[in-house]
């Protein structure tokens, strides 16, 4: 499987292609399917991905997952992530752990871990949490290793959006909710 990421703009486009329900039921993808019954989901520069390794990506910072994507309820266009789960290949996942530990030191790293890099799903929920409870554009920026202007793009609901209702984080660089 080539990796790929979503973009913001395919993170919402995404979301309004599947018909999300409630956390414990199937959320069945609504647009093209291919021969197997799975969905299909087309990137903003047109290359077609399976729409629930997508619904993956979608719910850890954009990344397309390490591994095949199974489904618990068995059901091809079902997108819920808490159905799908990532067959791991074992190192490959620890290096990814890995490296989402390393992201969050207070120093700001460098090149692609640096200001531009990617937040994950859980990140981008815990900054808004955060900023209702008075932290400053300056001092979430500092915490989340991102620039200022990447905090308030998100704050705008420019980037990661809110995750649906029901949906849970998930993925090696996401941290379960409770
Ligand atoms: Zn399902």
């Amino acid at each position: 499987m080539k990796p790929f990421t979503l973009s913001d703009a395919d993170y919402g486009r995404f979301w309004s292609y599947v018909s999300v329900g409630d956390a414990a039921a199937c959320w069945p993808w609504t647009r093209s399917f291919n021969n197997k019954g799975y969905g299909r989901f087309y990137l903003s520069g047109g290359r077609g991905v399976l729409a629930h390794r997508a619904a993956v990506a979608a719910t850890s910072g954009g990344a397309s997952p390490v591994g095949v994507v199974m489904h618990a309820c068995d059901n091809p266009p079902c997108c819920n992530p808490a159905r799908l789960s990532v067959g791991t290949h074992a190192c490959n996942s620890r290096d990814m752990i890995a490296k989402g530990r390393s992201l969050r030191g207070r120093v700001g790293p460098r090149g692609e871990l640096g200001p531009n890099r990617k937040l994950t799903q859980a990140a981008a929920d815990e900054i808004r949490s955060l900023r209702d409870k008075g932290f400053t554009h300056y001092a979430l920026a500092e915490k989340f290793g991102v620039s200022r202007p990447r905090i308030a793009q998100i704050l705008k609901g420019k980037a990661w959006l809110p995750m649906p209702p029901g949906a849970r984080p998930f993925g090696p660089r996401v941290k379960e909710l409770p």
